[in-house]
């Protein structure tokens, strides 16, 4: 009997199953129209954790991570749910205008003419490999999708040079500490990033550790300033 990935087999188990959405869970639909709303409603906020670590990059994020948001963002990341991706992607790209309206380094640079890099946070390799993609990278190529690719430029920069243990079980000292020095910029980017303003892209941020040690990792290679957009944020509104 064949072997199947985990994520493999949660697909299958969502594709035997009845159809539920994946947000609320109301049966007979995939994604419900309450559930919709909710992501096409959503408006960015800018966003920082508490505690707010050093050099964490300014962030801003559309929907707090609970209830049907959570449901659905673990659907799409572990339980197969892919046609998610454009849906998410929308609110990546909303919360982008944020970004772009506030940061003037960004804002700037798109009216000069020069290009946004929007750098997806990596995955660990194990991840990408059980999940089939780089989820965060196809959300990121979702957002961007329809934009004049010279402006904003999806550049999938980062790679987790190490392994680090799973971020859900530690708090945020643990979180920091799990992945110092475990992001750098892959070689065939180096010279795309050097002075070209970025913005990183997750789908969630909780205590800001992926977000500091990913841009830690584009300013030591010489980015210009990084900010990050968010699908989801855990606590705290600013
Ligand atoms: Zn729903």
């Amino acid at each position: 009997m064949p072997i199947h990935p985990w994520q493999d087999v949660l697909a299958l188990v969502e594709l035997a199953a009845p159809t539920a959405c994946a947000g609320c869970g109301e049966a007979g639909t995939r994604w419900c129209a309450a559930c919709s709303d909710l992501l096409v409603d959503a408006r960015a906020h800018a966003w920082s954790p508490t505690p707010c670590p050093p050099r964490m990059p300014a962030t801003w994020s559309a929907l707090p991570y609970a209830d049907a948001v959570r449901h659905a963002v673990v659907a799409w990341k572990d339980g197969g749910r892919t046609d998610l991706t454009p849906h998410l992607g929308r609110v990546v790209r909303s919360v982008l205008a944020a970004v772009l309206a506030g940061s003037p380094p960004h804002l700037a640079a798109l009216v000069g003419g020069r290009p946004v890099a929007l750098v997806p946070a990596p995955s660990a390799r194990a991840g990408t490999r059980a999940r089939g993609e780089h989820r965060v990278g196809a959300l990121t190529r979702a957002a961007a999708h329809g934009i004049p690719a010279r402006r904003l430029v999806v550049l999938d920069a980062l790679r987790l040079t190490r392994r680090v243990a799973d971020q859900s079980g530690l708090g945020a000292g643990g979180r920091m500490a799990n992945l110092s020095g475990a992001v750098s910029v892959r070689r065939a980017a180096r010279s795309r990033v050097v002075g070209v303003p970025c913005v990183l892209v997750d789908d969630v941020v909780t205590t800001g550790a992926t977000l500091v040690e990913c841009a830690r990792a584009l300013r030591e290679a010489g980015s210009g300033p990084v900010v990050a957009a968010t699908v989801a944020a855990t606590r705290r509104w600013t």
